[in-house]
């Protein structure tokens, strides 16, 4: 099996090639990014000498680059994508263009080589807010931020490429990961290295934003098994489980490195900040999904990661 993964020097995509590399002998694996500043060749160094893998210098807008990969591969994984959404708010052209429109040249050159399966990684952030209750893969997509309009847009691209093209499309729309490899903007490698440095950490508004956390390799889990097992032109929401404020997250980070409450810097809240993210995940578990990640134990071994890999971060927060 020969499988594109786009982003792959991203956090998500670099713990998904590691994965699939370790656990599966006869695959091999491309992986094209463009290396922007969330993109780190060094996240996958331990896996630059394996005969099966190969990295790519390039940009999922570049149609002659992927029109070159596509013909060698059965599978397409697309993460490719800007990720952060404070960056959407102030920078938003980047998200258009890599987000909707490399999702589009990923989707027309896959439609041209006839691939078995196209995987798009998509984010419970579509959704939009919900207070009470949980989003199915049917609820309505009603995004808030210029980053989840414009992966509900890829979401709705890809779907189309389904209908239209018959294209072998699966979604996956996953709620908040964390663990290794996950660039220190983000809230938990954020504050995790902030405390590191002695510094306080950013909590938005009240704090009482709720999330559901997953955790990485869960993640991983959940992908392979959807391209294994997936249906084709379906949707699949996946979720962790742990839901918890921010605030309640802010405290249990700070309690496992030993510090009070005096190191929270209560911030001005994010524009549009959505209140509360939810998933109802039964469809995933029916094909046989179930988190292997206590909460617990796995922000414990995230915090070890960041401890124990200060060379990793130090640089990206210069
Ligand atoms: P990331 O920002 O860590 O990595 C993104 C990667 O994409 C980087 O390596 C970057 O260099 C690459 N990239 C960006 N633009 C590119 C382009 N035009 N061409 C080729 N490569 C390009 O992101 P992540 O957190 O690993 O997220 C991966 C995917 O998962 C994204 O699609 C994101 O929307 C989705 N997602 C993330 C989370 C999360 O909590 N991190 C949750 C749900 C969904």
């Amino acid at each position: 099996m020969k499988i594109l993964i786009t982003g792959g020097c991203g956090f998500i995509g670099s713990n998904f090639i590691r994965y699939m590399l370790d656990k599966y002998h006869d695959y091999r694996i491309f992986n094209l990014d463009k290396l922007t500043y969330a993109g780190k060749g060094d996240n996958l160094k331990d896996k630059e000498s394996n005969r099966r893998y190969k990295f790519i210098q390039g940009d999922i807008c570049d149609a002659k680059i992927v029109d070159k990969i596509i013909p060698n591969c059965e599978i397409i994984v697309n993460f490719a994508a800007e990720s952060h959404v404070d960056r959407s708010i102030l920078y938003p052209d980047d998200f258009v263009r890599t987000n909707v429109f490399g999702t589009h040249v990923l989707l027309e050159a896959a439609k041209r080589h006839n691939v078995s399966r196209y995987i798009q990684i998509g984010t419970d952030e579509v959704y939009g807010s919900i207070l009470s209750g949980s989003f199915t893969e049917k609820s309505q997509l009603s995004p808030n931020s210029p980053y989840s309009a414009t992966k509900a847009s890829a979401d709705l691209l890809a779907r189309s490429y389904f209908v239209t093209h018959n294209l072998p499309v699966i979604i996956t729309r996953s709620s908040n990961n964390y663990g290794p490899y996950q660039y220190p903007e983000k809230a938990i490698p954020l504050f995790i290295t902030n405390l590191l440095e002695g510094k306080k950490v950013p909590l938005y508004g009240d704090g009482l934003n709720v999330r559901d956390w997953l955790y990485v390799l869960d993640n991983c889990a959940a992908i392979d098994l959807v391209i294994h097992k997936g249906k084709i032109g379906e949707v699949y929401n996946i979720g962790g489980g742990s839901e918890v404020t921010n605030l309640r997250l802010t405290r249990l980070i700070l309690k496992k490195m030993g510090k009070g409450k005096e190191f929270i810097n209560y911030v001005t809240d994010r524009l549009g900040h959505d209140r509360r993210y939810s998933l109802n995940c039964d469809k995933i578990k029916k094909i046989g999904f179930r988190p292997r990640y206590d909460f617990n134990k796995a922000l414990d071994f995230t915090v070890l990661w960041y401890e124990n890999n200060k060379s990793w971060w130090k640089k990206l927060k210069k």
